[in-house]
């Protein structure tokens, strides 16, 4: 059942996710609408729509954040799965308060910074990503 569930919800997510994401327009961010200015969680959803069709790279590029999100949660799971076998097994980084202060100083100056270098801003729209997912 460990294994079984979060398998289980994430085959549900994932496909509810592809579905909403290949079938609807979604809405712009009204941030990004209002001030003209990419906010933290800009290009999340294109970073979320690149990672289920498995492009790393571009998913990376549209938001980092997606990415470290996943990262730390897989880090949290295992602690969790293996903590139910009797191994208690621990990843000092994701219990330091201060990894999470560095953590959130870090995606702000992205955010800020994303709206000064092209390099590191979300690309194109969802309509206009310029590759067909579809
Ligand atoms: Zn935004």
């Amino acid at each position: 059942m460990v294994f079984v569930i979060p398998a289980v919800s994430l085959a549900v997510f994932g496909a509810a996710a592809v579905f909403i994401l290949s079938n609807f327009e979604l809405w712009q961010c009204p941030f990004l609408s209002i001030f003209h200015v990419y906010c933290a969680g800009c290009g999340a959803t294109r970073a979320a729509t690149a990672l289920l069709h498995g492009d790393i790279l571009l998913s990376l590029r549209q938001n980092a954040v997606i990415i470290a999100a996943i990262i730390l949660a897989l880090m949290w799971y295992i602690e969790l799965v293996l903590r139910v076998f009797g191994k208690n097994v621990r990843f000092p980084l994701i219990h330091n308060a201060k990894f999470y202060y560095i953590l959130l100083a870090v995606w702000l100056a992205y955010a800020v910074l994303r709206n000064f270098i092209p390099e590191i801003a979300p690309v194109g729209t969802r309509a206009g990503l310029g590759i067909n997912y579809n």
